[in-house]
């Protein structure tokens, strides 16, 4: 979760695509996260709640990114999902709405139907 706003900060764009769970990859709008992390003046990041265990395979965090505008400095406030695949965590977008029905295996990968997975964190 630092690493990708540090990601965001450094316009890493390949690494935030990487970090996200590999079936939602090609669904990314990369140009529109590289003008994001372009255009943005990040002032700082809060951690206001780590959860570890909202599942088996499930951890959320709650955070604040700051940046200033002209207006001052605004917070953009998010709770992230993250999933366990292979030992390693991705980031689940909730943004990207492509996906399986809820009978069709989870596209995390797990096996599980993706109603018992990750639906509940995306819908
Ligand atoms: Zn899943």
């Amino acid at each position: 979760m630092r690493s990708r706003y540090a990601a965001y900060a450094l316009q890493k764009i390949d690494y935030l695509v990487a970090t996200t769970v590999p079936a939602q990859q090609p669904h990314l709008n990369t140009a529109a996260m590289q003008q994001w992390a372009q255009q943005t003046q990040w002032a700082g990041l809060e951690i206001v709640q780590y959860l570890p265990k909202v599942g088996k395979i499930h951890a959320q965090v709650e955070f604040k990114a700051f940046y200033q505008t002209t207006a001052g400095r605004q917070a953009h406030h998010e709770l992230s999902t993250f999933v366990l695949i292979s030992q390693h965590w991705y980031f689940l977008d909730p943004t990207l709405g492509q996906y399986p029905s809820m009978k069709q295996p989870c596209l995390c990968g797990s096996g599980k139907k993706f109603k018992q997975c990750c639906a509940p964190f995306l819908i």
